[in-house]
């Protein structure tokens, strides 16, 4: 029996979108949309993977509703998050008449949603616009606000902006699909979520290892509707990151991030990375006496009963902090973490030690 979906509001002003989340709610996209912006010619921005399995069929689905689709298809993966894709995007929407009242419509993943919304953001000055997220990792952070952009070589999200959709719809079933490291790695950033701000949702993720692994659909939409409602009220409180509190979302990412320069972004999904960070972070907090045995057991726990990671592979401690204090997070070259003190609370701690953090390098790597 199909769940009712969800509904779960970002409120920002003018800009204030829903988030619509359930089982086989793709189905209405097109009243979603009506009901949600003006015009009727949508440019529909896809990955080569995607578009067999979805966006093709829900072209066809929205042309039979009288909108005016042109499905423009890029290559799977991080490498079409550059400006020479975004700028190809440019040139065809201009080519099949894209104007100030056509609608940017994402579905895909985080590389479709980043790049679909910064062609949107940028084109005519701005175009409505609107994403079904496909991964996990879409579903439950990237699409939710925001920040849209592309990669420079060498410089991963450096050209972008704030760009906030129209509506976000989430049809969970597409998850059945998702090749099972793309699922496992969303999931750290699930279990993320749990740690940095919601105790009991924790607990939730606990007791339903099970369903969620069994990728049952009523158990995910109630946790990917959490998620996006424990993101959207700290997007509220810092929409353009200037306040400093979007910061929470940053935990076991400092460790991540340097684990994927050090790999060169080829052996570590970023997920996987972020498990094993916030491994190291916890690690860091327990050495630092913020946390206790217990908060440590659960975290490993139910990070290994996802599939995550969470053990360091063989990096060089010294070369790992290197690349931590050129984090662009990093204060002046200061090493600074977020840390928890229990389970869903944590706070930035600065001026953190090399030697304490090189030990929970160590510690993680038992
Ligand atoms: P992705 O978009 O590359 O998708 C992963 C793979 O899964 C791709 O090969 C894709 O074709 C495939 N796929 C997508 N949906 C599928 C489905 N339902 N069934 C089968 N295959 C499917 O990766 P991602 O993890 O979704 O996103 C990563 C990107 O998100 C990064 O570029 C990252 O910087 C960005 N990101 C952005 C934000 C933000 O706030 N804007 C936040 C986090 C991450
Ligand atoms: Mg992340």
């Amino acid at each position: 029996m199909a769940e009712s979906p969800l509904i779960t509001r970002v409120n920002l002003a003018d800009r204030s979108y829903d988030i619509q989340i359930g089982s086989g709610n793709l189905a209405e996209l097109s009243s979603f949309m009506r009901d949600r912006c003006q015009g009727s010619h949508v440019v529909i921005v896809t990955d080569d993977q995607v578009d067999p399995l979805y966006a093709d069929k829900l072209g066809d689905q929205l042309a039979g509703d009288e909108w005016e689709v042109h499905v423009l298809v890029v290559d799977a993966g991080e490498q079409s998050k550059s400006v020479e894709d975004v700028h190809e995007l440019w040139e065809t929407m201009l080519e099949e008449g894209a104007d100030r009242q056509s609608i940017v419509l994402a579905i895909g993943g985080g590389v479709v949603g980043d790049l679909a919304g910064f062609a949107a953001a940028a084109f005519a000055r701005g175009l409505q616009f609107f994403q079904v997220p496909t991964t996990l990792l879409a579903q439950v952070d990237s699409s939710v606000g925001g920040k849209v952009g592309v990669n420079l070589p060498g410089a991963k999200n450096m050209v972008g902006a704030f760009w906030q959709p129209r509506g976000v719809l989430i049809d969970v079933d597409v998850l059945a699909t998702l090749p099972e490291r793309e699922y496992w790695a969303g999931l750290a950033e699930v279990v993320k979520y749990g740690v940095i701000l919601d105790a009991e949702f924790f607990a939730y993720l606990e007791q339903h290892v099970d369903t969620i692994n069994a990728r049952d659909p009523a158990v995910l939409t109630y946790v990917i509707e959490r998620c996006c409602r424990l993101k959207a009220d700290v997007v509220e409180q810092d929409e353009c990151e200037t306040t400093g509190l979007r910061a929470v979302l940053n935990y076991g990412h400092t460790f991540a991030h340097a684990f994927e320069a050090a790999s060169k972004y080829g052996l570590l999904l970023h997920g996987e990375a972020v498990a094993i960070g916030m491994e190291c972070a916890a690690r860091l907090a327990h050495q630092l006496d913020r946390i206790d045995d217990d908060f440590l057991r659960r975290q490993t726990a139910l990070l290994k009963s996802l599939h995550l990671p969470t053990e360091v592979p063989e990096f060089d401690g010294d070369e790992l902090v290197r690349i931590m204090r050129r984090d662009k997070k990093a204060d002046e070259g200061r090493l600074r973490f977020v840390l928890p003190t229990k389970l869903g609370h944590v706070e930035l701690v600065k001026d953190v030690r090399v030697d304490d953090v090189l030990a929970a390098l160590k510690a993680a790597n038992a």
